[in-house]
């Protein structure tokens, strides 16, 4: 089971796209809510398993461009076996995934958020009202990330 928030949107040809504002790499598509849902933990099981798979997953220093790319080339399996199964083009699968987003296998796995960097949290008019901890290559927060990776 998981444990992390997933969002279930409709997208076209009447799928519906799970995707997690904690997890980047992470997309489900599926005909119905029921069915992104049932599909949401092999898809943490493959995103885990090119995790375990990457060539440098167990140094200091993750190769995390080619990190990356595998994890990117399991999700492009995913929509052409997708595409082939609804018998479309992969192109029409359109998802917001973002190929360049930071890799993440946390927790355990390697990390390639770098949380250097600041952002001004603002109230509605416009006052600065706080701050967050956000990673300087891709804008996460660190509260999305340590909701994730945290118990
Ligand atoms: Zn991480
Ligand atoms: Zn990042």
């Amino acid at each position: 089971m998981t444990d992390i928030p997933v969002n279930i949107e409709l997208g076209e040809h009447g799928l519906y796209y799970g995707t997690s504002p904690a997890l980047r790499g992470l997309l489900v598509i599926g005909d119905s809510v029921e069915q992104v849902r049932e599909r949401i933990p092999a898809a943490l099981e493959e995103l885990r398993s090119v995790a375990a798979e990457g060539p440098a997953a167990m140094t200091d220093k993750p190769d995390f461009e080619k990190l990356r790319a595998l994890r990117n080339e399991a999700l492009g399996k995913m929509i052409e076996a997708f595409a082939a199964e609804r018998g479309i083009a992969p192109s029409q699968v359109r998802t917001s995934f973002n190929p360049n987003a930071c890799y993440c296998a946390c927790p355990g796995g390697p990390c390639e958020h770098d949380f250097q960097g600041w952002r001004e949290i603002t109230d509605d008019e416009g006052r600065v009202c706080g701050g967050e901890t956000v990673c300087a290559r891709c804008g996460m927060g660190a509260l999305s990330h340590s909701m994730r990776v945290g118990p």
